[in-house]
């Protein structure tokens, strides 16, 4: 029986990928030896390394004013790498941090120990219960912000949002949980970070890209491994990189651009969770309670009408080969995650299951 796994993170990643990796673990590139038993300054991992920048810049159409940084720490190293790094020219300045689900709040709680930071709660529920957020269109941002900081994916909400406050502010996303489902356009972002486990590749490794103006000045305070210039000027490899992550995700972008790149894989996302939210909205024994203007691509929460079958739920799910579809203790109920490598086929299974499920127990 295929199973298919539904984890938010570490997520699961393409099957082709995995296989590829599994071949050439113990010799590759006739190596002799693994990727993860080899020197990071090797010509050949160099080159490994160098050929997944690029086709990560080729996959985001990333501008060259951009640096793209690989780096350790996942998504919350970020949490503090961005005020240390965006603020080392002022010490402790000012930054606008806007809150729409766990992520974003707990940037902000990593944030305050470095910035003054002023923070907007954007999100809204109404007397129904529905979840929903202010739009960016109408968020305020202060005359003295240095930057905007936002999670426009918030995996453990299921709440996403598409456009991006009207400002000359750098803008700083967290897209740990949506780089690489879409295209975006770069140049609107001053910052973009991401942990790997979600979409790109294992955990243990994040991807930051920086534009070159907002590099901190060379002689600084901040923590070496959390220093994007220094990352910058030693291509992501002042220290150890973690090596296996960095290969596995380049395996990632390399089926990804097989795949048709970032805008084929909108089109796959879109379908996938369209399916799901329109099975889901159509049921009486299952909801979703999210604006449909906010609802996330790429995690999708719900809830049985009768939340005492949950456990039942999970169980018999598991049982049909469907993994880690248990909600967010955050949220409870029920939480598919759904990213670029899960294939349309897994989603299918989820339904055919979820009404069977429906026709016994509803
Ligand atoms: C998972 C996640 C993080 C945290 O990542 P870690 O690598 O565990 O630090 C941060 N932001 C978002 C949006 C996430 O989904």
């Amino acid at each position: 029986m295929s199973s298919f796994n539904f984890c938010a993170g570490p997520a699961m990643l393409p099957v082709a990928v995995m296989q590829q990796a599994q071949q050439e673990l113990l010799n590759w590139q006739q190596q002799g030896c693994s990727v993860m038993e080899m020197s990071h300054r090797s010509a050949s991992f160099v080159d490994m390394a160098k050929q997944a920048e690029q086709d990560l810049r080729d996959l985001l159409s990333i501008p060259n004013r951009y640096k793209v940084l690989f780096m350790h720490g996942g998504g919350r190293g970020q949490f503090s790498a961005v005020p240390l790094n965006l603020l080392q020219k002022t010490k402790h300045g000012q930054a606008d941090y806007f809150i729409s689900g766990a992520w974003s709040k707990s940037a902000v709680a990593e944030a305050v120990k470095f910035a003054d930071v002023r923070v907007q709660d954007i999100r809204t529920q109404s007397d129904l219960g529905l979840r929903s957020l202010i739009s960016p269109r109408d968020w305020q941002i202060s005359d003295n912000a240095h930057y905007v900081h936002c999670c426009p994916n918030e995996t453990v909400d299921g709440l996403e949002f598409s456009s991006l406050p009207d400002t000359d502010k750098p803008i700083v996303a967290d897209l740990s949980s949506t780089i690489l489902s879409r295209p975006i356009d770069i140049n609107k972002y001053g910052v973009i970070y991401a942990g790997a486990q979600k979409n790109i590749g294992p955990s243990g490794l994040s991807i930051a890209i920086v534009r070159e103006d907002l590099l901190p000045d060379s002689n600084n305070t901040i923590p070496s491994v959390l220093d994007y210039r220094l990352a910058a000027e030693h291509d992501s490899m002042y220290n150890t990189p973690p090596t296996f992550a960095w290969y596995l995700a380049g395996l990632v972008f390399k089926w990804l651009k097989q795949q048709g790149g970032v805008t084929e894989m909108a089109t796959r996302n879109q379908i996938k969770a369209s399916l799901l939210y329109d099975f889901i909205d159509k049921s009486d024994f299952y909801y979703n309670n999210v604006d449909i203007n906010y609802r996330s691509w790429m995690n999708v929460p719900f809830l049985l009408s009768d939340d005492r079958l949950n456990d039942a739920f999970l169980d018999q799910a598991e049982h049909h080969g469907l993994l880690a579809l248990k909600g967010h203790r955050m949220v409870g109920g029920m939480r598919a995650s759904i990213y670029n490598a899960m294939p349309l086929e897994g989603v299918q299974m989820l339904i055919s299951f979820m009404k069977e499920f429906e026709r016994v127990n509803g």
